[in-house]
């Protein structure tokens, strides 16, 4: 069942349109990737699905609530924040019992269940500052999960990691698979290939191909999923 449709948004930074009439629907459950080199528009269009930004022109709906309602839709989506959103002189615990506090939650079963799934037991009476990159950035996904929602949003979610905290985040994000929404960015196709189950590329503000990592190498011709990137970013589709 469709749970986001992206209908023809457009966004402007003054003269520069950072979104070109991107359109895509995403599924109850799925983890969606949007893929693309820098300045794609991949975070504009999480920024604008999260109500960061306003849209210059076009529409979206989420679980049928129109980007008009978007105190309805910030109750359904939440991002994992950068980590400047985390506080560093507090604990792992304080962090998201602080998080909890602002959602007016207190349930400590789910927010157990969140450091458990996270991994995050034994450094959960660490000060923020002490963890390492990947533990933060656990951290910051778990920060984003405490509102319990329906969908998540990760931007870049192993960027700047080494390979095996990603190895690690990427058996995290899989847990999470078929029970919320995700929708993930990166520049990493092999981390792409690994999660996602649809993905879309994004070159310059417009979506170019939206599909599971086989169609999109079906319809390109290609075997690799490196080597049909590359073609249709550089525009031979
Ligand atoms: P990256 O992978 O580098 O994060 P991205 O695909 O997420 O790239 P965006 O950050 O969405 O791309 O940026 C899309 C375009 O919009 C870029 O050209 C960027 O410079 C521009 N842009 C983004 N935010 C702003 C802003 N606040 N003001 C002006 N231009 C912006």
């Amino acid at each position: 069942m469709e749970i986001i449709n992206v209908k023809n948004v457009c966004k402007d930074y003054k003269n520069l349109r950072a979104l070109n009439n991107v359109s895509l629907t995403i599924n109850e459950g799925e983890l969606y990737g949007l893929l693309g080199v820098n300045g794609a528009g991949k975070t504009t269009l999480l920024k604008i699905l999260s109500g960061l930004t306003n849209l210059t022109s076009g529409e979206f709906y989420v679980s049928n609530y129109s980007n008009k309602e978007m105190d309805e839709i910030k109750k359904i989506i939440d991002i994992s924040p950068q980590e400047s959103a985390v506080a560093m002189n507090l604990t792992v615990l304080e962090n998201l019992k602080f998080f909890q506090e602002l959602y007016n939650q207190n349930d400590n079963e789910y927010l157990e269940q969140i450091i458990n799934d996270l991994g995050l037991s034994e450094v959960k009476k660490q000060r923020a500052k002490t963890l390492s990159g990947g533990y933060q950035r656990r951290l910051s996904i778990a920060l984003g999960l405490i509102s319990k929602p329906k969908i998540l949003l990760l931007d870049e979610p192993t960027l700047g990691l080494d390979v095996l905290a990603r190895r690690e985040l990427w058996n995290i994000i899989n847990k999470f698979k078929g029970k919320i929404t995700i929708i993930l960015t990166s520049h990493y196709l092999e981390e792409i290939e690994a999660l996602c189950d649809r993905v879309s590329i994004m070159s310059k503000g417009n979506l170019l191909i939206e599909g599971t990592i086989d169609e999109i190498k079906e319809k390109t011709n290609e075997t690799s999923f490196e080597e049909a990137f590359v073609k249709i970013v550089g525009g031979a589709i």
